[in-house]
């Protein structure tokens, strides 16, 4: 794939992207932009790619599920744990404006890049910290998404949630036997099994330890 369009339209017929409203905004948002000078040329490639710090910018059709899974609407308040290089949070930017997303990232230089990568976004706040207690300050959020696995859902998090909000996580063990999770918020907390994923570990009070 060549371009970002061709990208999109790839996500559209592997059947991870639906909503009219999440295809545009992955149209608006270019992977090429988020990606580092190195790996330029790979950014249309269904895959993940290196950023900085040993992390990286997550799989499009990962982040096409995820996304579809959260459902964001126009005027939703989001949090993202594990801004990484800020792509995600400019597709909810997109999605959710004149809404506004919150964004953390735990590596200082990571939160750097992604206020780089995201200056055009004014609806888009990117804070260095631990996610993983959520933020509580700004709570309660229509959704939330991390982008990083935890070994079991953060109550702290479920309780960050609007009634009917969202919450997708990935949450297993560190490498292997994850599972991505989509929690609703309703009288009861129901839980939907997205299915097994594998992503970077979430590092904090709620996560792993370091
Ligand atoms: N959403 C990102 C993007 O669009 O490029 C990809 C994120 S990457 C797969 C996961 C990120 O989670 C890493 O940048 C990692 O440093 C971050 N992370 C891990 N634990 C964290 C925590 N407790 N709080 C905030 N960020 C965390």
């Amino acid at each position: 794939m060549n371009s970002n369009e061709e990208l999109v339209n790839h996500l559209v017929s592997n059947g991870s992207l639906k909503t009219k409203e999440i295809i545009s905004a992955f149209l608006k948002v270019d992977r090429k932009d988020f990606c580092v000078n190195e790996y330029k040329k790979l950014a249309y490639v269904d895959q993940p790619l290196p950023i900085l710090a040993g992390q990286t910018i997550s799989q499009p059709t990962t982040v096409a599920i995820m996304t579809e899974a959260l459902q964001p609407h126009k005027g939703d308040k989001v949090l993202e744990i594990g801004t990484g290089s800020g792509y995600q949070a400019a597709i909810l930017a997109e999605i959710v404006k004149p809404g506004k997303v919150y964004t953390i990232e735990r590596i200082k230089e990571l939160v750097e890049f992604a206020k780089k990568n995201l200056r055009n976004y004014k609806n888009v706040e990117v804070i260095h910290g631990d996610g993983s207690e959520g933020l509580k300050e700004k709570a309660p959020f229509d959704c939330i998404i991390v982008t990083a696995c935890a070994p079991k859902i953060p109550e702290v998090l479920v309780d960050q949630l609007s009634f009917g909000g969202r919450m997708v996580i990935p949450v297993g063990e560190k490498e292997h036997l994850q599972r991505l999770m989509l929690i609703i918020k309703k009288k009861n907390i129901e839980k939907i099994d997205l299915g097994p994923f594998v992503f970077v570990p979430l590092i904090g009070k709620y996560g792993f330890k370091e």
